[in-house]
């Protein structure tokens, strides 16, 4: 049973995926050259973890990162309303520039409970940089902190998408692209 047969459709391939994050890698790194203090990177676990690392790596400036843990999906494709944050940052925020890192945003509600979190917590902007953003399922718009920007990869068509972190039922996250899984693996 190998991980690629469970894959009905490929949406962004490896290479793809690389490119893009090397791509907003380098735009981060132009917009961030002229900020006198360090940005922290805040990576949204478990989804962003990959992308995280991947673009951090990329950037060509000195930074920190952490984590927040957020949780808004249960085991399968569909929201279970207001997320709550299960994991808060060790670092302290304040005075900050803030890059929360994600994989997809949807309906908005994660990123919205993190973007207030960070801007309570006195970060001094909040930029968001979303690997995906399904922009057709938003429900709440995402309003940033300061002279925060919107970093996004790629539009992603309302499919309910596996790899590069994401996970259906906690699977698939190592699967190194992005696709949609065979109907009977939705399960
Ligand atoms: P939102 O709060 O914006 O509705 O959802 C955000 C989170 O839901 C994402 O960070 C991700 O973990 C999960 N999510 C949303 N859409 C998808 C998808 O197509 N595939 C996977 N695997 N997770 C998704
Ligand atoms: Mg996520
Ligand atoms: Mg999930």
């Amino acid at each position: 049973m190998s991980l690629d047969s469970h894959i009905e459709k490929v949406l962004w391939t490896q290479d793809q995926t690389l490119d893009r994050v090397t791509q907003l890698a380098s735009q981060i790194t132009r917009d961030f050259k002229s900020v006198p203090d360090p940005p922290l990177f805040v990576g949204v676990a478990t989804g962003a973890l990959f992308f995280f690392a991947d673009l951090v790596r990329r950037i060509q400036l000195p930074l920190s990162v952490d984590l927040v843990r957020a949780q808004s999906y249960g085991s399968g494709t569909l929201s279970n309303g207001a997320p709550s944050i299960s994991l808060d940052l060790k670092l302290d925020v304040k005075g900050k520039h803030v890059v929360l890192v994600e994989d997809i945003v949807d309906t908005g509600c994660t990123l919205s409970c993190l973007i207030a979190h960070l801007e309570a917590k006195g970060a001094s902007s909040v930029s968001i940089c979303a690997f995906l953003d399904k922009p057709s399922r938003r429900k709440v718009p995402i309003k940033l902190v300061g002279d925060g920007k919107f970093y996004k990869g790629f539009e992603c068509p309302d499919y309910f998408v596996v790899g590069y972190g994401m996970d259906f039922a906690e699977l698939y996250r190592n699967l190194p692209y992005i696709g949609v899984l065979k109907p009977e693996h939705y399960k």
